[in-house]
């Protein structure tokens, strides 16, 4: 045992001769963090549920911790957002600009192997820090990480945006022999989704809706389902391996919030004309997410040791809002067109208790900031080559004076990233995914009649 440290000692040494434990600069600090991305929610929609008591998870990180809004970009193209979040970079370093590649062949899924730079995951990993990914845009294949990774695999040609994990996928986990484990969670995910879309649709009947409503209805049923395969995969992983980072992804509050929000908020829009039967039907399906995502966070915060680092991140907000090519029955909500901050909530050791989000003037983090401010909480420096700083404005001054900030390095890219291979068979499977998809889908009785 002894002799693999030290072999991953001198390796690291050769990996990133730029950090840290082999020239006497300052180690990596212990730490936890459980770090939970919900793409798309909004301050707008989880502050009044959380002051009415419906969001009583996150309001009890909100009550011991710190939350402001986060500041983003435009495009807010969630694979390109995710990505910055998880680099500190913008998409022209980053290299992920879209949700495909186009090729010669038509377009593509964007692979990991796209990445250009590093990922916090790559940066801890690499310095003996141990992480669980789960869910995160575009990690399929599975990155080889110093823990364990449950990639997401996107396929557009199935009509559905965000990524999940399939039964029978190759390449979908690190370690590749928990494959397995994830395929049986995946069925029995699979088995119970009816009853898991209750707690969004209700009682609502299979057959409801115009075809239309039925493809987004559809839609929001397939990424609760993603979702709910991660939430669990995540809470199965994390209690076999404790690593002390865990990110986990959410897709459904964005979904949801594209596909019905003429049915939540009908009079945003004074062109919208939704009929009181819809609204009875589906107009809670958007704060229905934030309450099963709020009930999500409330169990995994509960598998996290008290001196956890808890961060509930959003990449952007919503509103109202029409896609150029899209009916209101298609898209109503959106972010493409406005720049609208996500959230942000923090608790845990170090962190200030303040509440900036009703103040204009505050100094709020952004997307930029997070790999920085990650790497601060594990005593690594900032690289200048990151677009984010380490956002101070998080933590009290005892701890910053406990912690101080460590000398920048010049960049932690001193060696190509490593990638994955992807065989002949790997690439017939993706090829092959949307008729697994649809398939799948047709057989839980999401696809009527199609
Ligand atoms: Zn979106």
């Amino acid at each position: 045992m002894r002799r693999v440290r030290l072999l991953r000692f001198l390796s690291l040494c050769l990996l990133a001769s730029a950090t840290a434990s082999c020239d006497g600069a300052p180690e990596t600090r212990p730490a936890k963090v459980l770090f939970i991305g919900v793409d798309g929610a909004t301050w707008d929609i989880a502050g009044p549920l959380m002051a009415s008591g419906e969001m009583p998870n996150l309001k009890a990180l909100v009550d011991r911790g710190f939350a402001s809004n986060l500041a983003t970009f435009q495009p807010s193209l969630s694979p390109v957002i995710w990505t910055t979040i998880a680099t500190g970079k913008p998409k022209e370093v980053h290299g992920i600009t879209d949700f495909v590649n186009a090729t010669e062949h038509g377009p593509e899924p964007v692979l990991s192997n796209d990445r250009k730079v590093r990922a916090i995951w790559d940066l801890l990993g690499e310095r003996d820090v141990r992480v669980g990914i789960v869910g995160w845009w575009l990690t399929w294949p599975a990155e080889i990480v110093n823990g364990f990774m449950v990639s997401s695999l996107s396929v557009l040609e199935a009509g559905l945006w965000k990524g999940s994990a399939y039964v029978g996928m190759p390449k979908q986990t690190h370690p590749p022999g928990w494959s397995k484990d994830l395929d049986l969670l995946v069925q029995a995910e699979q088995a119970r989704a009816a009853e898991t879309g209750k707690a969004l649709f209700g009682a609502l009947p299979d057959d409801y809706g115009t075809p239309m409503q039925k493809r987004v209805i559809l839609d929001t049923r397939a990424a609760l389902l993603s979702d709910q395969i991660f939430f669990e995969s995540a809470k199965a992983f994390w209690k076999r391996d404790r690593v002390p980072f865990l990110a986990v992804y959410s897709g459904i509050v964005d979904v949801s919030s594209h596909r019905m929000w003429k049915y939540y908020r009908p009079k945003d829009k004074p062109q919208w004309r939704v009929p009181l039967e819809d609204v009875d039907a589906l107009g809670e399906v958007i704060p229905n997410a934030y309450r099963w995502v709020d009930r999500k966070i409330g169990e995994i915060v509960a598998e996290a040791d008290p001196d956890t680092l808890i961060l509930v991140a959003a990449d952007h907000g919503f509103h109202a809002e029409m896609r150029p090519g899209m009916s209101e029955d298609e898209r109503s909500g959106g972010h493409e067109f406005a720049l609208l901050p996500g959230l942000f909530v923090a608790a845990g050791p170090g962190v200030r208790h303040v509440d900036l989000r009703g103040d204009e003037n505050a100094e709020i983090p952004s997307v930029f900031d997070l790999t920085p401010t990650l790497l601060h909480v594990f005593g690594l420096p900032r690289a200048a080559d990151m677009q984010g700083r380490v956002y101070t404005g998080l933590f009290t001054p005892e701890h910053l004076a406990a912690n101080p900030l460590v000398a920048e390095i010049p960049t932690y890219e001193t060696s190509p990233r490593p990638t994955v291979a992807i065989s002949a068979e790997d690439r017939a499977a993706v090829s092959g995914a949307k008729d697994n998809v649809v398939e799948r889908l047709r057989s839980l009785g999401y696809l009527q009649g199609k």
